[in-house]
């Protein structure tokens, strides 16, 4: 039994015995689920990458622009005044990372995570075509510092340290939006050196967590990859080995596992699956295609290692959609729902009311009383908005400072608003008076306040 295979639980794989670096040389994976991998990435990038640029009703899809704290997501803006909505639509997601985890397992780690992709499909694949597969980048590796081993280096690296840069861009994109990126690089260096050191540092970042660090993300740092422990049960959907037909393991012990090692070679984190489900499996599919491919030579049944439950592998069972993975994906469907509708209904302004502070009531000359107060309208549309504030629930009369509320497209708009209502009205010295908002005589929003004032006795 090799050191791995006993030392499996006692420390990361990528830690020898000494808690040094143990460097994972991944054979490069082939086979039915590597390619379409390949294809789920080549979207995601294009995503990541396009995003920023598309433009939905003149804004883009999606803006993280947090200096502004503004966020723009499938045209919706979402202001600081929008954390509630911003917090249960959080909830929702955090609540449809559990229940997608417990149903379908980590195929977010191995599919669609940022992280998997660029390490699995960018620069490994770099790494492939210059050093070759993991027998000759282990013997490169190990050599002397030759002339070809200097070269082939120093163009990895700087190839490295392009793509990071040009992974800072799309990545700051998202949060400035391609225009101020332009702008930002368009103004002199001497101007604007801290946004250069941002750029710099987040590019070092990249670089060393591709070149160096690497898997150990998923392994040690990623928080959602920690909770797996606590998500996974016996029926969630995961890369798992049969042992019941694989063992005893061996060329002539009975099972289909030859042992060939081959399911490890492939693994980008370095594990073996046969040892069961464990924190450094991305479910990434490499070891079932590599499996698969020794099955194939060997002429056994494919799929000895392959995405089914615990629970399937122990009863023997194939069936992998079960009534719980029909209810919790109706779950994901709702939460989903949820999301698109806490989007799409949102309320097209905001409006914030509240007595001036300092300043206190007046009683004027005609028996009323006066209050003074500050107006804010968020509009969260992308058209400007004329709108007319009223009070409702008394008979009083409302004087705006500048007469005219106009909100422009996604503006805010501030000012002071002073209310007169006749004494006779108020029964008490704090009463709530109620104001609706309207666009085009149509009501939009209704807010109260409060309005001090003496009562007549
Ligand atoms: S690749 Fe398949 S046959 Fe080879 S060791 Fe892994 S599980 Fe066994
Ligand atoms: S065990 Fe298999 S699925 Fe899990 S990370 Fe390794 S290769 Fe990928």
């Amino acid at each position: 039994m090799s050191e791995e295979q006993i030392s499996f639980r006692d420390r990361p794989i990528s830690m020898n015995e000494k808690g040094g670096r143990k460097w994972v040389y991944a054979k490069k994976p082939k086979g039915k689920w590597y390619m379409y991998r390949t294809l789920v990435s080549i979207l995601v990038l294009a995503f990541l990458v396009i995003a920023p640029f598309i433009k939905y009703k003149g804004y883009p899809l999606i803006l993280l622009d947090i200096a502004n704290r503004k966020f723009i997501i499938f045209g919706a803006i979402f202001w600081a005044q929008d954390t509630f909505i911003l917090a249960l639509i959080m909830l929702s997601f955090v609540l449809f990372i559990i229940v997608f985890t417990v149903t379908f397992g980590r195929l977010w780690c191995g599919w669609l995570c940022p992280q998997t992709i660029f390490l699995e499909m960018v620069f490994r694949k770099v790494e492939y075509l210059i050093e070759g597969d993991f027998r000759k980048r282990l013997k490169l590796d190990n050599g002397p510092w030759t002339v070809e081993k200097i070269v082939k280096k120093v163009l990895k690296h700087t190839i490295f340290m392009i793509i990071a840069v040009l992974m800072t861009t799309v990545f700051l994109m998202w949060f400035t939006g391609p225009e101020r990126l332009l702008e930002i690089a368009r103004t002199p260096l001497r101007e604007n050196w801290s946004s250069f050191l941002i750029m710099l540092l987040v590019s070092g970042i990249f670089y060393w967590i591709y070149s160096y660090f690497r898997e150990q993300i998923c392994t040690m740092v990623c928080p959602y990859g920690r909770m797996q422990s606590v998500l996974l049960d016996s029926k969630s959907l995961i890369v798992t080995y049969d042992f019941k037909r694989g063992e005893p393991r061996g060329h002539k012990s009975g099972g289909d596992c030859i042992d060939c090692e081959q399911c490890i070679a492939v693994c980008p984190t370095g594990i073996d699956i046969r040892n069961g489900t464990q924190l450094e499996c991305v479910n990434c599919a490499a070891c079932i295609d590599e499996c698969n491919n020794v099955m194939r030579k060997v002429k056994r049944a494919p799929n000895l290692i392959r995405f089914d439950s615990m629970e399937n592998i122990n009863s023997g069972t194939r069936t992998i959609f079960t009534g719980r993975t029909i209810a919790y994906s109706a779950v994901l469907l709702i939460l989903f729902g949820f999301f698109v509708y806490s989007i799409t209904s949102r309320k097209m302004i905001e409006t914030t009311i509240l007595r001036t502070p300092g300043i206190l009531y007046q009683i004027n000359a005609d028996s009323t009383i006066s209050n003074v107060y500050n107006l804010e309208i968020v509009n969260k549309t992308h058209l400007d908005i004329p709108l007319e504030i009223k009070v409702l629930s008394h008979k009083g009369k409302i004087v705006v400072a500048g007469n005219k509320i106009e909100v422009k497209d996604q503006g805010k708009f501030e000012t002071t608003f002073i209310l007169y209502i006749p004494q006779n009205q108020l029964k008490s010295d704090n009463t709530k008076v109620e104001f609706g908002i309207f666009n085009n005589n149509s009501l939009v929003e209704k807010r109260t306040a409060s309005f001090v004032g003496p009562v007549i006795q």
